[in-house]
C-alpha cells in the first residue's frame, strides 16, 4: 500500500502481550494510527526467562529497538542438551546467528523485563488497559470491537493478539478449544548465588530425564537464572497446585545441583501451569480482522518458539501491508507467508517425548497434543 494510504489506516490490536506489543510497534512504524486494547488493568508477566532468537533480535534492529531489548538481556552463543545427570548429548550454536550483516545472538531475557521493554517503546497513550474484548464483527472494509466496559471502536484492521484463549479466534475463525498437552511446567527465577553452581556462562542448558525436562536459562545481567521443570502429567486443570514432593519426584535422579535447587524453592513463588496448545487454525483472517501470535498458533514450548513466532508475525503483517494493494490482500499475503512456518512449528512442538515416556504416564490413552518422537 502507498505510504499515504498506510498513514490513513486505523488499526486496533487486541491484547498487549508480546505479539500485540510487537504488532503495535511494527504497524505504527508504517505510519498507521494504532491503538492497543488490553483486558488487564496492569501489564504483567510470570517470573521466568525466554530466549529471543536471532530472527527476533533482527526484527528489533529493523524497528530501532534492539538496544532497548539488549539492555535487559544477555547475549547467548549456544544451547546444550544433556542427560539428567549432566552427560552432554548435543551442543549447537543458536541457528541464524550468521544470517545478518552483523552477527546476531540469541538474547536470554526475563519475561517481565521483555514485556516492559516492548510496551515501553510504544508511544504514550497507545495502550488502553481494562478493555476486555466482548464482541468482534467484520463488516468488510471495517471491523468493530465492543469491550466489556461498554466501549465500542471501529478500525480498518483489527489484529487479534489475545492469546491461546482468543475471543477473536473463537468468534470469527474457529471454536476449537485449546488442547491439553499432558504436561505441567514449573517456572521460577533463582539468584545465581543460590543456584548451586548451575550457572557457568550465558548459554541455555536442557537436562533430559525420563518424562521430565529441566531448562536452566541464565539471566546473568540480573544475577539470576530461570529454572524451568516440565514433566508429563495427567491433571489438566490450567493452574494445578502440586506439592514440593511432586516437584522433587520429577527431578529424582537428576544432577545434584538441580535436585538441590529444586529442594530450596519456595513453592509459593513457583509458577505452575498445565501446558496447552491449539490445533492449527485453517484461516487466520477475514477482510479486516487477523489473528497473530498464540491466538493464531499457540504451540507447546519445547522449541521455545511461541513468543519468537509472535514477533515474526508482527514483522510479517507489517511487510504484507507495505507490499499488498489493500488490507484484504495484505491479510491473505500475511497468512500465506507465516502460516506454513508456524504450522510446522506446531507440529514439531508436539513431539517432545518418546513413546515409552508417554506410555509410562498415559498407558493406552495418549493426550491429543502429543505425537511421540519418531
Ligand atoms: C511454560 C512456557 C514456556 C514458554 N517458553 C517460551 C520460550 O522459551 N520462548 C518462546 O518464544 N516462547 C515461549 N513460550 C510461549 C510464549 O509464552 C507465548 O507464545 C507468547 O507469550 C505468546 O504471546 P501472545 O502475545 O501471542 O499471547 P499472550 O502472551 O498470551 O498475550 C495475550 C494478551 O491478550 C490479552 N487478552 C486476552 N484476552 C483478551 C480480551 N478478550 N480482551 C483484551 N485482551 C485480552 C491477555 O491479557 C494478554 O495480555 C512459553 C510458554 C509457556 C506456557
Amino acid at each position: 500500500m502507498h505510504s499515504s494510504d498506510l498513514k490513513n489506516l486505523t488499526i486496533a490490536v487486541i491484547g498487549a502481550g508480546y505479539g500485540g506489543a510487537a504488532a503495535a510497534k511494527a504497524l505504527s512504524l508504517l505510519g498507521a494510527k494504532v491503538n492497543v486494547y488490553e483486558q488487564a488493568s496492569q501489564i504483567r508477566e510470570v517470573g521466568a526467562g525466554i530466549g529471543l532468537r536471532p530472527s527476533s533480535m533482527d526484527q528489533f534492529r529493523q524497528w530501532g529497538i534492539f538496544d532497548a531489548i539488549a539492555k535487559v538481556s544477555s547475549a547467548s552463543d549456544y544451547f546444550e542438551i544433556l542427560s539428567a545427570t549432566g552427560h552432554p548429548i548435543m551442543k549447537d550454536e543458536w541457528p541464524g546467528m550468521e544470517e545478518y550483516a552483523v552477527k546476531t545472538h540469541t538474547h536470554l531475557i526475563h519475561r517481565g523485563d521483555f514485556i516492559e521493554a516492548l510496551v515501553g517503546v510504544l508511544p504514550e497513550g497507545m495502550v488502553h488497559l481494562g478493555h476486555k474484548l466482548a464482541r468482534i464483527e467484520d463488516r468488510g472494509d471495517r471491523a468493530v470491537a465492543t469491550f466489556a466496559n461498554g466501549v465500542t471502536i471501529e478500525a480498518d484492521l483489527i489484529v487479534g493478539a489475545d492469546g491461546i484463549k482468543s475471543t477473536v479466534r473463537e468468534q470469527l475463525f474457529s471454536n476449537q478449544q485449546p488442547v491439553f498437552a499432558g504436561e505441567h511446567a514449573y517456572r521460577a527465577v533463582v539468584d545465581v548465588d543460590d543456584a548451586h553452581g548451575l550457572v557457568v556462562d550465558d548459554n541455555l542448558r536442557m537436562y533430559v530425564g525420563r518424562g521430565t525436562k529441566v531448562y536452566v536459562l541464565p539471566l546473568r545481567h540480573r544475577g539470576q537464572m530461570s529454572f524451568d521443570v516440565t514433566a508429563l502429567r495427567t491433571d489438566s486443570s490450567w493452574s494445578p497446585q502440586p506439592s514440593k514432593d511432586d516437584l522433587m519426584a520429577m527431578v529424582e535422579g537428576f544432577d545434584e545441583r538441580i535436585v538441590a535447587t529444586a529442594g530450596d524453592l519456595d513453592m509459593s513463588k513457583v509458577n505452575v501451569r498445565a501446558v496447552y496448545d491449539i490445533d492449527p487454525v485453517d484461516t487466520w483472517h477475514s477482510d479486516s480482522v487477523a489473528l497473530l501470535g498464540d491466538a493464531a498458533h499457540s504451540m507447546c514450548h519445547h522449541q521455545g518458539q511461541g513468543a519468537n513466532s509472535a514477533i515474526l508475525d508482527a514483522g510479517g503483517l507489517a511487510d504484507a501491508l507495505r507490499e499488498a494493494a489493500s488490507v484484504k490482500e495484505a491479510l491473505a499475503l500475511y497468512q500465506a507467508t507465516r502460516k506454513p512456518v508456524t504450522d510446522e512449528l506446531q507440529r514439531i512442538s508436539r513431539q517432545g517425548w518418546s513413546e515409552d515416556e508417554i506410555n509410562d504416564v498415559f498407558p493406552g490413552q495418549k493426550p491429543a497434543a502429543q505425537q511421540p518422537q519418531s
